[in-house]
């Protein structure tokens, strides 16, 4: 026995997988031309597997507020929140997401994933209870651990087996904590919110939702699937990413309890990092402007998107239940989604490939995601290449 015996596996399983070609994994980004182009493996790529939903990576608001921050406060803050690391940036970036989301306070993290884990942890400790959608994000079930706390799963999107499992907890509802995602990050589909609501409305606990893949996407103003929901003022905590349609890297929690400010205190995943970068705080902050503002981007996606959806559905590929900007095609296994995933690179085409466990149930996933930056011409050409690669995909027919 070893301390590496639990790689063999994987090693195995590894070299077996990329026999045939480069890493799908990490493939580096050699050059990045625009939003939706780069360099991979010496190739020009249409890039249909990043989270740059709104296609700001680019946008000049963004680039020139993180020049200046840049040149006028350096390149990092070398310390945490807590200590060194909070410049009047951060805090300006605070008071903008809370108003925002018309909430009283907000707290930014290092990145997304430290605000799950920063939050959960943070407001649970042993003796309280997480009630979380079974398919949650990592960053959530790293929470849930963190946090010493009952973790309870309920049954994907399904609001009665949530009402059940909150009615047998009895008195404990009153330090429950129920956790769910806005567009979930796998297969597309979102949390029927109004329903989730309405059992905490009856029965009680909190509501945390992970806005980190509908911020910018859903909504008249961009907030997320609560915007479009209407159940803004019933949802107790909002966790976002700004690695996503705000195309920099960091995460925020906004409240209208007063106790949010105090879980600075005590979480730890914000008090021992550093914070985040001056110029990633300023190119936020500008796109957050853009994302408020961006109903054209909003509308442009979407059209890509659910033309993109119907070509797939109609071509007979297995989808998550609704369009969305992210489109995942389930195959059965890994060997086959590695060989789409080569196919679709040999198209010219850079997409997301998930093995199990981290996609849902026991498939595996060529993961595509839409953004307002893609022309038309590029949704074509993606869609073309799923249909002559169509026949590679056996067993993945809709029902
Ligand atoms: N929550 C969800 C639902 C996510 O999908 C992700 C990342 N994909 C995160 C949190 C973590 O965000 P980040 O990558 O910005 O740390």
């Amino acid at each position: 026995m070893s301390l590496f015996n639990k790689f063999d596996q994987l090693a195995r399983d590894r070299a077996a997988l990329l026999s045939s070609g480069f890493d799908p994994f990490g493939a580096p980004i050699e050059q990045v031309f625009s939003p939706t182009e780069a360099l991979i493996n010496g190739r020009r790529i249409i890039l249909a597997g990043t989270n740059n939903y709104l296609g700001l990576s680019f946008a000049p608001e963004c680039l020139s507020a993180a020049h200046e921050a840049l040149d006028r406060e350096g390149t990092g803050t070398t310390g945490s929140r807590m200590a060194n690391g909070s410049f009047s940036g951060h805090r300006a970036l605070e008071r903008e997401l809370a108003e925002f989301y018309g909430c009283r306070s907000c707290i930014v993290f290092t990145t997304g994933y430290q605000a799950n884990l920063g939050m959960i942890s943070g407001l649970t400790g042993p003796g309280d209870v997480l009630m979380i959608d079974a398919d949650c994000h990592a960053s959530i079930y790293d929470g849930c651990k963190l946090s010493g706390a009952e973790v309870i799963r309920f049954r994907h999107n399904d609001a009665a087996d949530l009402k059940k499992r909150m009615r047998r907890l009895g008195e404990r509802v009153s330090s429950t904590l129920i956790i769910v995602e806005g567009i979930y990050s796998m297969l597309g589909d979102r949390a029927p919110l109004a329903d989730i609501v309405a059992v905490k409305q009856e029965i009680g606990g909190y509501l945390q939702i992970d806005e980190a893949h509908s911020l910018g996407v859903l909504g008249e103003t961009g907030q997320g699937l609560i915007e479009e929901a209407g159940v803004g003022d019933q949802v107790d905590f909002v966790v976002g990413t700004f690695s996503k349609s705000l195309v920099g890297i960091g995460g925020f929690c906004v409240s209208n309890l007063p106790e949010l400010d105090l879980v600075r205190y005590v979480s730890r995943p914000y008090v021992f990092t550093a914070s985040p970068s001056p110029s990633v705080i300023a190119s936020t902050r500008a796109a957050l402007k853009l994302v408020r503002d961006g109903r054209h981007l909003r509308e442009r996606l979407w059209r890509s998107a659910r033309r993109m959806y119907r070509r797939l559905a109609d071509l007979g590929y297995r989808l998550g239940p609704e369009p969305s900007p992210v489109i995942a095609v389930m195959v059965d296994t890994r060997e086959q989604a590695l060989a789409f995933w080569y196919g679709l690179f040999e198209h010219g085409i850079y997409v997301n490939l998930v093995f199990p466990p981290a996609a849902p149930g026991d498939k595996s996933l060529v993961r595509c995601s839409v953004s307002a930056a893609h022309t038309d011409q590029q949704i074509d050409h993606i869609c073309e290449a799923f249909a002559a690669l169509r026949p590679m995909v056996t067993s993945a027919t809709a029902s």
